[in-house]
């Protein structure tokens, strides 16, 4: 007989793992009990025969719930006491072993909850938020720690007779689910005018639908924060929507009522369905169909479309009594702010935006807005990291004591906690450019500092001296007492990559809209030497002027301007689109001043080479959301070939640009725009890999890297990838974290952790 006490971190709160725990040790006839730990790990004590306390610890690696994720047993053998006659679950010790245990993200609704929810007989038929503890909202509902009902914002909710006799039956699937809930005592949903009247409706989502379908704007209130929602075939709404939201052309996601419907109208390839399905349900982009048949208006000039599938019961049955195949779902956030959480916050804000509000009473302790991932040429890439994924950690190769923080830089920003070899991202934050983002992200990272119970040891930040980041980190490093480590932007990315990748050396290439370059310039198409002890750029794009500095990066034609300056059609071809300038001929005439003075910024951008492709080619003027007009030559390309198959110029480590630029120029009426967009990202491809294989070829290494904001091009990095791979070398891209500014503080905190 043997007495075992297992200590086990992970995500092994909220997700089911103390009711398996029981169930295995009942079923090896050990005694003992289970509870959760004050740092978000798990306890357990068994007692019995040797042969079956071996039996149960195998089992407890080999059987655990399928959303739970064990970093590491601390077991510690004594000899047995006899205490217990039973196996039980006991409550919550508040004391913290270990750090670095952390909760789990929201995960869409299960099967069988999905199955009971559309069951008569079931007791919570047609209950919107049944959950059970396989599935629910997590990380959007948790106050503090341990994970126990009282310290999430179920708290208001006091459990009914019957859902606490499936709370503490061990045999029941709802077995210590803090979510579990019904219609007699759970969440209620409620139906608004925008005037805040109730509308008198015994079936308030379903009538939420048919309001959607009829016309209406519905601002709906989910796990992690509100949505805007309506048609996705009358475009009225969404241009009132677009106006409101100022947001004329920025792609708004969508949720299609299932899979099939979501084949109605775009392509799904079995990786894009797996996806759609998974726990995560991010937001998956797309290629629409030919024939494509919802409203031009979701995503204007553009090759593909958002699509989510529902992930709570009250996604689905908004589906119930339309016809409609998706309703447009976009975040409600006001220009460069959060997400909106809060009931008063979204009457507030949107009254004059929507014509009805969907609303429940649970409170939202962490707003999440929902994830986006791309998937291409066999692989996932995330574009935006949040919910279903946040805060799970993914593994970096660090030195295993260090203990860092990133905080991002300016764009897409997400903070970064570096613990014992693994990652914690926090949700995605936005653009830190307003003090509402600037407020989210603090309280977003002591949130995560306060799960993890981590105090990190140092700070990686961004270059750039007046970034909120910046401060935010510079405040911490005040504080907390602890190092600031300034790290370039481009630098962080490649690190971050090295990290994901357990690499020692790598040629990486990083290409993006915009860095603080070491030079202080602005950088954005760079290859870099990185090893485990320092960085080096060995090459970059030819750099070119960028006229008016930022008003370059909203006007492309600005860049035209600037890479054609020698060119002797320019004059003219400017004047002609001189409308397109918010001051038309004079603007015209003081850019071409401006260029002959000489005194002009320089940029070495990846994002404003593809910018100014975009207006040669007339897909794009004016710049409206981050990446418009990198994205619309990309749609542009769909179908293309290398009808010009220019050969890459490269002077020494520069890569030079304004040779395609001029031919793209020039060929413009004589071929296809498709095939002019399609050869401009080839040559992009092509020159940089040559480049970078020449520099890998010279180090002796055998890796290449892509990342940067522009790995989010499919055309770019298959080339790439094709371009490595034909040397005999290894393409490697960014998986678990995001290639764009999203990723940021990962490398931040990844150099932070080396160098510290
Ligand atoms: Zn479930
Ligand atoms: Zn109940």
């Amino acid at each position: 007989m043997t007495r075992a006490r297992l200590v086990v971190k992970g995500i092994v709160q909220g997700v089911g793992f103390r009711p398996f725990v029981y169930r295995i040790a009942t079923a090896n006839k050990l005694v003992g009990f289970v509870r959760n730990l004050g740092d978000a790990g798990v306890e357990v004590i068994v007692e019995g025969p040797d042969a079956s306390v071996s039996r149960f610890m195998v089992q407890l690696q080999a059987e655990r719930p399928p959303t739970s994720a064990i970093h590491q047993i601390d077991t510690t053998f004594q000899p047995e006491t006899g205490e217990f006659k039973e196996f039980r679950i006991v409550k919550s010790n508040e004391s913290r072993v270990h750090i670095g245990s952390v909760i789990p993200p929201d995960i869409a609704i299960c099967e069988n909850c999905l199955r009971e929810l559309r069951d008569r007989r079931d007791r919570r038929f047609e209950y919107f938020f049944i959950t059970c503890t396989d599935c629910g909202p997590r990380y959007t509902i948790i106050d503090a720690l341990p994970y126990d009902r009282p310290r999430t914002t179920m708290k208001d909710f006091d459990m009914c007779e019957r859902c606490s006799a499936e709370y503490v039956n061990p045999n029941d699937r709802r077995f210590h689910a803090q979510t579990v809930a019904c219609s007699d005592c759970g969440p209620s949903v409620a139906l608004l005018t925008n005037n805040g009247k109730r509308v008198d409706s015994s079936d308030p989502i379903r009538e939420a639908g048919r309001l959607l379908e009829g016309g209406h704007i519905v601002a709906i209130k989910g796990n992690g924060g509100f949505h805007l929602a309506s048609s996705t075939l009358l475009t009225e709404p969404i241009v009132r929507l677009r106006r409101t939201k100022f947001r004329l052309q920025k792609p708004l996601a969508i949720m299609a009522r299932d899979l099939e419907a979501a084949r109605s109208f775009a392509e799904v390839d079995p990786n894009e369905a797996r996806l759609l399905t998974s726990y995560a349900r991010p937001i998956v982009l797309l290629r629409k169909r030919s024939g494509f048949h919802l409203s031009e208006q979701i995503s204007p000039g553009l090759h593909n479309i958002g699509v989510m599938l529902p992930y709570t019961g009250l996604h689905s049955m908004l589906f119930d009594e339309t016809k409609e195949q998706a309703f447009v779902m976009t975040s409600a956030n006001p220009p460069e702010e959060p997400i909106i959480k809060d009931n008063k916050d979204a009457f507030d804000r949107l009254r004059d935006v929507v014509d009805y509000f969907l609303v429940h009473n649970r409170l939202i302790s962490q707003r999440c807005d929902d994830s986006v991932v791309r998937s291409f040429d066999g692989t996932t890439t995330l574009i935006r990291r949040s919910r279903g994924y946040a805060p799970a950690p993914v593994s970096a190769a660090v030195p295993r004591d260090a203990c860092t923080l990133g905080v991002g830089g300016q764009l897409n920003v997400t903070s970064c906690l570096v613990h014992d070899g693994r990652a914690y991202m926090t949700q995605h934050v936005g653009d830190v450019e307003t003090l509402q983002t600037f407020e989210f992200q603090k309280e977003a990272t002591h949130h995560l500092l306060m799960l993890t119970g981590c105090r990190p040891e140092a700070v990686g930040r961004d270059l750039h001296p007046l970034f909120s980041t910046t401060r935010f980190a510079d405040e911490l490093g005040k504080e907390e007492g602890i190092r600031v480590i300034p790290v370039q932007h481009h630098y962080a990315h490649v690190a971050g990559l090295m990290a994901e990748h357990d690499l020692n050396e790598i040629v990486g290439i990083c290409c993006d809209g915009y860095g603080y370059g070491e030079d202080g310039a602005a950088w954005g198409g760079e290859i870099i030497f990185a090893t485990r002890t320092g960085q080096k750029r060995i090459g970059h794009l030819e750099p070119q002027p960028m006229i008016g500095g930022d008003l370059a990066t909203r006007y492309p034609l600005r860049m035209v301007a600037g890479i054609l300056r020698d060119d002797p059609r320019l004059q003219d071809w400017l004047l002609e689109r001189q409308t397109h300038f918010p001051h038309g001929r004079k603007e015209v005439d003081t850019i071409l001043t401006q260029l002959r003075s000489g005194k002009v910024p320089l940029t070495t951008s990846c994002g404003r080479v593809l910018d100014s492709v975009s207006a040669i080619i007339g897909l794009c003027y004016e710049r409206t959301y981050e990446g418009e007009p990198a994205m619309k030559v990309e749609s542009c390309a769909v179908g293309g070939k290398d009808i010009l198959n220019l050969k890459p110029t490269l002077k020494g480590n520069v890569v030079g640009m304004s040779s395609m630029v001029r031919e793209i120029f020039t060929n413009v009426g004589r071929y296809p725009l498709r095939d002019l967009a399609y050869s401009a990202q080839s040559y992009i491809a092509r020159s940089l890999g040559e480049c970078a294989v020449a520099a890998a070829a010279d180090l002796g290494v055998k890796s290449i890297g892509f990342t940067g904001g522009v790995a989010y091009n499919e055309q770019i990095t298959c080339t790439l990838r094709a371009t490595v791979e034909k040397e005999g070398l290894r393409f490697l891209a960014s998986e678990a974290v995001p290639p764009g500014d999203g990723g940021v503080s990962f490398g931040q905190a990844v150099m932070a952790a080396m160098i510290s």
